[in-house]
């Protein structure tokens, strides 16, 4: 099944999908699963959601693309809801996550030699993932990613992940920072939850100093932690955030938003994509949000996690084996205190998809239209893997 024509670098799961509804997928061979992992956090409205395929059908035999050379109606429609939703003053549209991020580090860059500073810095997490471009790999606090990649690109500066006094001793000795970029939840180092004040005080050292604040809500955002943003529920407004994934409920879109100073940094000339922002993603985005404000999909996330994550703790909670159960609305992880990276394949025999992240932490990311049935089937299905792992 695994062509030699394809580079390797995915170790995949021996299974094909055909066909999915819902929360549901189908293999080659007829066989059903749970799909608790959303192709990670990306079908938020589930598969085949016949609004999103409505939306395509329609776009696509009206027309697929023109160009950023020419006004984009539903780029503007999309713009102007994200505005509204966020608090953000402008955005730019691009094709993935990392390329969110790519330009909200040009972004930043920018904004640093405008203030005369010639080796502009961002502070970054350990532990953190921001994508697989260069720069984006640079910003990632994963060695692997990084490794034989070399020479990585400058302009980055490492502290542990919810330490401010780490950004503050930064701040004291280094005249070149000119931003902060930081995950409100850590998604591929482990669904690591900082403490409540952590953006707020990031938010406050940042105005301190002129920096700006960078979220990267590539995966906590699209209403997955019970607001649209996860910035929402802490009191504060970044500068910069970056979204993808669930926007375009598996049709590829990435956005960098900005707010005040940092939405008058790029100007013409200074960034471009040629597929960014074209008819087809922004419809498609378009009816996303439509859909996630219509059937209230935050709210849900944010009962539906609630409830989860009590019904794990109660069976999971005294095993030996569990170390914690953490997460917020349906981004949830539960780590172990050995690797279990086995788990995904037993989860796949048992007609279940979860993911292992950081080698010892389970991960679940499940359509936010979930029924309360299906929720349970989960929890009962990962609880099952967990007692006799
Ligand atoms: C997935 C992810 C990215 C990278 O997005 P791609 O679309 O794969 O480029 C960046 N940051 C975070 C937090 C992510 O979860």
């Amino acid at each position: 099944m695994t062509s030699e024509a394809v580079m390797p670098t995915y170790g995949r799961q021996d299974v094909a999908f055909t066909s999915g509804e819902g929360a549901w997928l189908t293999d080659s061979n007829g066989k059903r699963y749970l799909d608790a992992l959303s192709g990670l956090a990306v079908v938020i409205l589930g598969h085949a959601n016949p609004a999103v395929a409505r939306t395509l059908a329609d776009q696509g035999s009206t027309l697929l693309h023109t160009s950023n050379l020419y006004h984009i109606p539903q780029q503007e429609q999309l713009a102007e809801k994200l505005k509204a939703i966020s608090g953000m003053d402008n955005m730019f549209f691009a094709n993935s996550g990392a390329e969110a991020n790519e330009c909200a580090i040009k972004i930043a860059r920018l904004y640093g030699h405008k203030q005369g500073i010639d080796n502009p810095s961002i502070i970054v997490a350990d532990a953190s993932f921001h994508g697989r471009t260069l720069a984006t790999l640079t910003a990632t606090g994963n060695r692997k990613v990084q490794a034989g990649f070399e020479p990585l690109v400058h302009g980055f500066v490492r502290v542990p992940y919810n330490d401010v006094e780490a950004v503050n001793s930064v701040a004291e000795h280094n005249k070149s920072v000119v931003a902060v970029m930081v995950e409100p939840i850590q998604g591929e180092g482990g669904i690591r939850v900082p403490d409540d004040d952590y953006l707020k005080e990031l938010r406050r050292i940042c105005d301190e100093h002129d920096w700006l604040l960078i979220l990267d809500e590539i995966q906590t955002g699209n209403a997955r932690t019970g607001t649209y943003f996860c910035y929402q529920q802490s009191g504060i407004v970044p500068d910069v955030v970056t979204v993808a994934k669930g926007l375009g409920n598996g049709i590829p879109i990435g956005v960098c938003l900005a707010r005040g100073k940092a939405s008058e940094v790029l100007g013409p000339g200074n960034h471009g994509s040629t597929f960014g922002g074209n008819p087809l993603s922004c419809a498609v985005g378009n009816t996303v949000l439509d859909e996630v404000e219509r059937l209230d999909l935050a709210t849900r996330a944010a009962e539906l996690g609630d409830r989860m994550m009590a019904q794990f703790q109660e069976r999971l909670g005294g095993l030996n084996n569990v170390r914690d159960i953490r997460g917020k609305g349906l981004m949830i992880g539960i780590e172990l205190d050995q690797p279990c990276g086995e788990l995904v394949g037993k989860a796949l025999e048992k007609g279940l998809l979860i993911n292992v992240t950081a080698e010892r932490v389970v991960r679940l990311l499940p359509p936010l239209i979930i029924s309360d049935e299906e929720a349970e089937q989960i929890v009962n299905g990962v609880c099952d893997l967990i007692e006799s792992a």
